[in-house]
């Protein structure tokens, strides 16, 4: 079980436990999830790991450490333990290797190293939601297991009217107790996740692996124009105050300054009103995702942006009117961490080159990074494809992979060990 078939067969098997036949789709507490986790915890079994699910219906496996050659103080109570995961829900209609692989790569090394010593524990995490696909409130699984449960949450409701609260007891678990799954900070040692680069950088650069420097916080906001409806025949351009010709060139303002800035800025969903074939478009909503590598660089982009949508509507008499719905800050990888990925790659791919990379696209680590350190590996994929069935691995990149997660782990425990990593 330690080899890249095995990986990509366990990847293969993880299909069967979806919603439909035809396709994979593996929401938080469905019937899939729970049938996701008896597999996977009989595989970390298999990997001599002693396994349960906590409070949020996150799969855990353990095996512990050694703690004679720990480093630092040393621990009343069981060993903090280096973490080492992903998860398990999908996107409707998904690929099968977000989150799954990271999971079965890290079972994979722990079965690798089920008889080399450490000086920590070594777990397994399989996250039940990081998606967000059912309630709409991604990385709840890594939220509960980081102690930032928000009980706000229970009453989101899925598609048919099934609140979070009521999906907890229906899969078995108690809502009032999920802060037993919160870790606490000084039973980690870090948290080390694997995951495919849903990009296109690895393979443009003609490297299979690359680790992520920091991990983007997005900003989101829902943006109004509002002009004047009016007779699409009657009014001449002079006099004509279009909402969705302002929108469009903010809509395209936004794609300049983010390209000039390597930012990322999209505009997903746009409403127009009163929406007729012969009437002028009087107001205009539309959502904008702002992403970069660092916050002040995202930030400094919505002020770019503001200043050239305000160009726009003076020019156009419409008025503009931003509501941000979201912001999250950016995660930093810990440099100690990610020090022991660069050496698991050089390992895995000797002279070759370690990237790093910032990842556009939220983690399970982002939660993580609340408790205990964190970083990450990623494995190159085909054609940037990802939240698609078309979602592909190599099998010798699988290979890389395996290698390096295990020689991170090693670099890891070394470090650890001369105390460079503050349990
Ligand atoms: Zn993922």
């Amino acid at each position: 079980m330690t080899s890249a078939r095995w990986v990509l067969d366990r990847c293969a098997d993880l299909n069967a436990y979806s919603a439909r036949p035809d396709a994979l789709e593996r929401a938080y507490l469905t019937p899939e999830h729970a049938a996701v986790n008896t597999a996977v915890g009989a595989w970390m079994r298999d990997a001599g790991l002693d396994v349960e699910t906590d409070a949020a219906g996150n799969l855990w496996g353990r095996r512990p450490g050694d703690p004679d050659h720990a480093g630092g103080a040393a621990p009343t109570g069981p060993e903090p333990a280096l973490v080492l995961g992903s998860h398990l829900d999908t996107v409707p209609d998904a690929g099968s290797y977000d989150g799954m692989l990271g999971v079965v790569l890290a079972v994979a090394v722990a079965e690798r190293l089920r008889t080399t010593e450490l000086p920590f524990a070594l777990e397994v995490v399989g996250f039940s939601d990081e998606e967000g696909a059912r309630f709409g409130k991604a990385l709840l699984g890594s939220c509960a297991a980081s102690g930032q449960w928000d009980a706000a949450w229970w009453d989101q409701q899925d598609s048919d009217g099934v609140s979070l609260r009521e999906a907890f007891a229906r899969f078995g678990l108690v809502p009032d107790r999920v802060g037993d799954a919160a870790r606490r900070p000084e039973d980690l040692v870090g948290y080390l996740e694997a995951h495919i680069e849903q990009g296109p950088h690895l393979e443009a650069a003609d490297l299979p692996l690359g680790y992520v420097t920091t991990i983007a916080g997005a900003r989101r906001f829902v943006l109004t124009v509002t002009g004047e409806a009016r007779h699409a025949g009657g009014t001449p351009y002079d006099r004509r105050h279009d909402a969705l010709a302002a929108a469009s060139e903010i809509v395209l303002a936004a794609e300049r300054l983010a390209r000039e800035s390597g930012c990322l800025a999209t505009v997903g969903a746009l409403d127009v009103q009163p929406g007729a074939v012969n009437v002028i478009p009087g107001l205009v909503t539309m959502t904008l995702d702002l992403r970069a590598r660092t916050d002040e660089e995202r930030d400094a982009l919505w002020d770019r942006l503001q200043a050239a949508a305000g160009t726009v509507v003076e020019a156009r008499g419409v008025t503009f009117a931003a509501e941000e719905t979201h912001r999250a800050p950016s995660t930093a990888c810990a440099p100690w961490l990610s020090e022991a990925v660069v050496a698991g790659i050089w390992k895995a791919v000797p002279g070759g080159e370690a990237l790093g990379l910032w990842s556009p696209a939220g983690h399970d680590a982002m939660a993580m990074a609340a408790v205990t350190d964190v970083a990450m590996l990623f494995v190159r994929c085909h054609d940037g494809i990802s939240h698609h069935p078309a979602e592909a691995v190599r099998e010798d990149d699988v290979a890389l992979a395996l290698d390096a997660l295990e020689a991170a782990v090693l670099a890891a425990a070394a470090r650890y060990t001369q105390g460079e990593a503050t349990p």
